[in-house]
Order: C-alpha cells, then structure tokens, then sequence
C-alpha cells in the first residue's frame, strides 16, 4: 500500500516548482491531492458533429487538424486557429494568445475540444477552453463529466486532472479504508477507492452525488468524533475540588429582588447538579438577550466561593465587564464576598489586586481577556464563566480554565445558535437553554421607516424623554476610519441636541478613554443623560430597564443578529418598549433582514433566517466564530449529516472511548492528521 502521506513530489509529472505551486493550494501530501474535491462538473458526455451545436452552445467536438494559422490583429493578441475535419465536415478551433498551439497539434493530431460555440461565420469556430490528444478512446478533459476544481494562479484545470488522474491511476485502487464497514453499509456510502474515483470522474451524475455523500459524512464524523473524544476525555477526570456549602445559595435565593423563571430554575437545577456531581462542569448556557443569565451564573459563583474556593467572569468588552461587575456586587457583597474587577486599564491597585487574588482573599475576580494574562495567579480557582463566548476563541476559555485545577466551566451565550450549528460549535459542552423571558416582558414595537421621515425617530426619542424614558440612538460603523465613523456618530449627537434642546444627550464612541466611557454609561444608568448616541459600542449586554426606546440609524447596514442585540437593549423595564430602524435598504437581503425584525422578537427565528441569508461562514463571521474549516461539508446543507455523524461518533466511542483497539487505529490516524490541532487541544495523543 502507498502511504497516502508522501509529499505529492513523488507523483509523476510533480517537481519542486510545482509542488510549491500546489502548496499554494494546500496541497502537500498524496492525499491532500485526492482531497481536493471538484467544485464543480460539466457535462461534457456528448461529442457531436460540430454543425450540430447552435451559437453560445457549450459544444464539445473531436476532429482531425489540417491546417493551422496565427493572425495578430492588434499588439498583445494573437489568434491562433486550427482548421479540423471530421468526415466530411470542417470546422475552426480558436485560441487567443497561445501561439504555442500550432506547435502542439500539427496536421494529423486528432483532438477532443470543449468550448463556446461561435456560428457567426460560414463554418463553425470553437472558442477553446479545453482541448486534448485524442490518443486512445477515453478523452479526459472531453467525451465525459469533467471535474471543474478550485484552482490557484500557475495551477490549471488540465494540470490538476492530470495528476489526479495519474494518481489513482497508480493507487489502481490500493487505498486503505478507515471508516469502519458497519458505518459505510447503514448510510449505502462507497468506499474510499470508489468514492474518490467517483467524486474525480464520475460516470454519472448519481454517481458523485454518492460519492459526495459520502466525504461529507466522513468529514462531520471525524470532526465530532474530536468533538466527542475531548468532551469524554474531560468528564471522566474526576473533580479536584468538592463544594459543599449550600447555605449561601440559600441565602442569595431569599435575597433575590425577583423570583426565579420555570427555565431560570430548570437551568439552575442542571448547573447545580454538575456543579455538586462528581465531574468537572463544562456547559454553555444559551439565552436570548435579557433572558437572565447573570442571576444564573451568580448563583453557580456562590456555590463555588460557599465552599472556599474562587471564581472567575471573562467578559468580552471593559463595558460589558463592569457592568457585570455592578450587578454581581451588588447580589454578593451583602454576603461578605469579595469581588474584584480587572479590566486592561486599572493599573492603579493592580498589585493588591494580584495579591488578593493569589492569596485568595479575593473570590471573586470579574474581567476582560486581561484575566488571561500570566501575572494572574489564583489559589484554587474551581468555577470559570465566560460570557458572550462567541467572542472568544476556543484557546481563550482554555487559558482561562488552565489557571485552575480542572475547573467547572459555564459558557454563556446571547446569540441564539441554531441546533445544526450548536452542535458543530459546541459538542464539546452540556447545553442548558433559558427559553423564557421573565415576566412583564413587553412586546417590543418595531417599525422601520425611510430616511426621509427620520423626523418620526426624533418624535419618539421626545414623547419617551418627556414620559422619563431613555433612548438609545445607534449609528453605524461604516467606514474603513474609525475616525470618520466617530465624526459621524458627533455629528448626529449635534444634530440631535439640537432638535431637541430639552433632552439632555450623551455620546458614547470607540474613541474614547475607557474612564469616560465609563462616566458616561454612569449617567445614563442614572438617568442624567435622557438619550444616548453611540457606535456600536453597546451592542452587547448592557442593562438599563428605564431605556425603552432604540433608533437605529442607516439599520440597512447591519446584520441580523446585531440588530437583535441592539435592540434587546430595551424591553428589559415594565414599560412599551419601541424600536425604529431608520434606512433605506437597497438589496433584496437588506429589505428582508428588516422586515424580519418587524415580523418578529424571536431570536432563534432570527437566527435561522440570518443563517438562510448568510450562510453559515458568515455567521459568526468566520475569524472567531471557531468554525471549522470544512473542505465539503456545508452546515447548513448538509445539516442532517451532522446529526448522523455525531451519533455515529458516539457509537464508536462507546465501544472504544480512547480509538485504542487496533481496528480502529488506522481511523484514529487519519483523525489526527486532518485535525491536528484539534488533537494537540485537546491532549488527545
Ligand atoms: P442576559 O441573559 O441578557 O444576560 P441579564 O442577566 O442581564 O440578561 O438580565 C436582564 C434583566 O432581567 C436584568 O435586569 C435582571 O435583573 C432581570 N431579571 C433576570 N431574571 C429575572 C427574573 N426571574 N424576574 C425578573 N427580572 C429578572
Ligand atoms: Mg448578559
């Protein structure tokens, strides 16, 4: 058997240069090549007399050259043109700038050509696109379906089906399969050699419809596959640390200035029982914006500090921290517990802060990504929560959690995600969902309004002013300057207390000092600032119930789950909340993620339309959304092979929780090799 490992030099027809061309492609080994999937095919099944084909046809011929000419009808063009025969009929291949040719097919080569079909002159011209010797009877690029793959510059269609041709040509069929025979036979998916053969040169459309089924399940397998191996590796290390004391939950419980929702209390029921179990937690706690997860996650943090160890809060914004550090003051400290704040710019107090946090006076330490940083030393952290984590890497939450001995980790989320996508995403965590906004939760109206009768939008900011409410106004980050959008956002700001001189406005943007900042988010929490203008700034996360109007301006440029979260800013109070998008939306997309917003509140509606619009890519926006980077599987296609594939992933494990047994070593080997990083993760070795 050929090791599928080789560097693909040791193909015939691969030296150095192209092997570093190929490179460019990501393709290194023997196997990267067979890996690289066509993304697409041509029908090309059908050789027909060329007279047969009508203007614009993709026409595929064959014919016998007779004669050749080059014209040069202006600098830098050059055609070349080979007159061909076959029976009795002639017709024209056309090349431009490829003088070469004449020297490749002289007089009595017999050629297959695949083209666009040109019947403006008397005889008919094919403007080439693919062309070959037609030696023995089977065309490659010609004569049957033809793989279209994703090509690079330097790389051709031609060079490519070259060489994937001649290496399973060599491999004559010798590939080793890994996936196990039990899987293959209960999805009717071919196996290795036939599924790559099919998936290259297919002799029929079926035929790499199967094929594909079949690499998409192999994918999504072996991604859950690291999935589920390092969420088991992670539940079976038993706990280094029990709690124990319940009586401050308790307490926390009878001071609460509300009661706890139906699904409040289900998800709290689910963490506790983690939390006291014999396992280290590792939960993503999902919940639409305002759904409460803070109160949650204070009471997990109260069972941790009960028992004499010290918890951790990352949040992903200084804003964002801060504010849940109010808010877990403020439950905690009537208790006697210490909490303490770290954001990237408190350097004053930073050494008490270090101090307090090794020797474990303080318990509770509430931050930014600052938390991850080596000077920051704790004495028994047993809890971490990270809030709004598709924010943070997968390696962030890890640092995090390498500062304790196997620590309970709560990951919390306001991006409703949908199923298919959670389970990509997360399959390493317990998923608890909060599916119920407390009580007295108002509906939201929302309505969107054109630019130019924007002067609605100030209407409202005045009633809700007038009747003591607050108003958000949001204007959009647009250009590539910070700068310019900034200008933007003071310019509004002027505009705005301008027209209403009796509302007293505040500006928040990027720009400025995390301590004015801060002093602002003060004052309008306190109600001296009536209406606030900002960037984006206060997507995430904010709690200010008394704000119960939000405008966002120019709403056409933002996305789905942005204006989600902008607008789950208000409605948080017992008062009508209203939100007015202003903006003139051009594209059809545009139009159709604002009525979305009108026709409904639901974020996991929301979510499953902004998936429908955007693709899965997109999302999260690729860089930190954590997603893998499939080569054929499409999560929001083949959504149900991910189902299939994470059962199957936990079949194999059950039997065989490390990959160990020697039927399934070669299986384990390619898992290694295609996630590599997964594996180094995850300490799986
Ligand atoms: P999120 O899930 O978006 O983080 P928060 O935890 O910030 O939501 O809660 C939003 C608001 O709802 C806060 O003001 C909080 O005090 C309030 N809240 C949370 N749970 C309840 C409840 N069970 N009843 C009433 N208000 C609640
Ligand atoms: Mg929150």
């Amino acid at each position: 058997m050929i090791d599928l490992y080789k560097p693909v030099q040791f193909i015939k027809g691969v030296g150095p240069q192209r092997a570093k061309q190929l490179e460019r492609l990501g393709i290194q080994t023997i196997l990267d090549i067979l890996y690289h999937f066509p993304r697409d095919y041509q029908d090309r099944t059908h050789i027909l007399p060329a007279h047969s084909f009508g203007q614009g046809d993709l026409a595929t011929v064959k014919g016998t050259v007779i004669a050749s000419q080059e014209t040069k009808p202006r600098r830098g063009l050059s055609i070349t043109k080979l007159t061909l025969q076959e029976g009795a009929a002639t017709f024209y291949a056309v090349w431009f700038n490829q003088p070469y040719i004449r020297k490749q097919y002289p007089p009595g080569k017999k050629l297959l050509l695949t083209g666009k079909m040109d019947r403006n002159f008397s005889v008919p011209q094919v403007q080439v696109t693919d062309h070959e010797l037609l030696e023995g009877d089977e065309g490659l690029h010609s004569g049957r379906i033809v793989p279209i793959y994703p090509l690079s510059e330097s790389i051709s269609q031609k060079f490519l089906r070259g060489i994937i041709k001649a290496t399973l040509d060599a491999l004559g069929g010798q590939m080793r399969e890994f996936l196990p025979d039990d899987l293959l036979d209960r999805h009717h998916l071919p196996c290795l050699p036939e599924a790559l053969q099919e998936i290259h040169f297919p002799q029929e459309e079926k035929a790499y419809q199967r094929a594909r089924k079949r690499f998409v399940l192999e994918e999504l397998f072996l991604f859950q596959l690291g999935l589920t191996l390092q969420k088991s590796r992670y539940i079976r290390q038993s706990k280094v640390h029990q709690y124990d004391n319940q009586l401050l939950e308790g307490q926390l419980l009878q001071r609460l200035p509300f009661s706890l929702t139906k699904a409040q209390q289900r998800v709290w029921q689910e963490i506790k029982s983690d939390l006291l179990g014999p396992y280290p937690m590792n939960r993503l706690l999902q919940g639409d914006v305002g759904a409460g997860k803070t109160v949650v996650a204070a009471l997990a943090i109260a069972i941790a500090v009960g028992s004499g160890q010290q918890s951790a809060l990352m949040a992903p914004t200084e804003i964002l921290a801060e504010q849940h550090a109010d808010s877990i003051r403020a439950l905690l400290e009537p208790l006697g517990i210490q909490v303490a704040l770290l954001t990237g710019r408190n350097r004053r107090g930073r050494k008490k802060f270090l101090e307090g946090v090794a020797s474990g006076e303080i318990q509770v330490v509430i931050g930014t990504h600052a938390l991850i940083q080596d000077e920051v030393q704790f004495k028994n952290l047993a809890l971490v929560v990270v809030d709004e984590q598709h924010r943070f890497g997968v390696r962030q939450r890890a640092a995090l959690q390498d500062k304790g001995l196997r620590p309970d980790v709560l990951v919390m989320t306001a991006t409703p995600i949908p199923r298919t996508l959670a389970l990509t995403l997360y399959g390493d965590l317990d998923v608890s969902v909060i599916d119920e906004l407390p009580p007295g939760r108002q509906t939201i109206k929302t309505h969107h309004i054109g630019l130019n009768q924007a002067g609605k939008a100030v209407g409202l900011i005045k009633q809700q002013v007038a009747l003591g409410r607050q108003a958000y106004v949001v204007c959009p980050l647009v250009e590539e300057s910070e700068k310019v959008d900034t200008q933007a956002a003071i310019d509004l700001y002027e505009r705005l207390q301008q027209a209403l001189p009796e509302c007293n406005f505040g500006l928040l943007h990027g720009r400025m000092k995390p301590a004015e900042k801060e002093s602002i988010m003060q004052d309008f929490r306190q109600n001296n600032i009536n209406a606030l203008v900002s960037t984006t700034v206060i997507e995430v996360g904010v709690d200010v119930p008394n704000a119960t109007a939000m405008v966002v301006w120019d709403a056409q440029r933002f996305g789905l789950a942005q204006l989600h979260q902008l607008r789950g800013r208000i409605g948080r109070g017992s008062h009508q909340s209203y939100c007015i998008l202003v903006g003139n939306p051009t594209t059809k997309e545009a139009k159709e993620r604002l009525a979305a917003m009108c026709r409904t509140q639901d974020g996991f509606v929301l979510a499953e339309e902004d998936l429908k619009l955007r693709g899965p890519g997109e999302f999260f926006g690729t860089r930190q959304s954590g997603l893998p980077d499939f080569k054929i599987a499409d999560l929001l296609r083949d959504s149900r092979e991910i189902e299939k594939a994470k059962k199957e992933a936990e079949k194999i494990l059950q039997s065989d929780p490390d990959l160990k047994k020697l039927e399934n070593q070669y299986l384990f080997k390619q898992f290694a090799q295609r996630f590599p990083n997964f594996v180094k993760y995850s300490d799986i070795s």
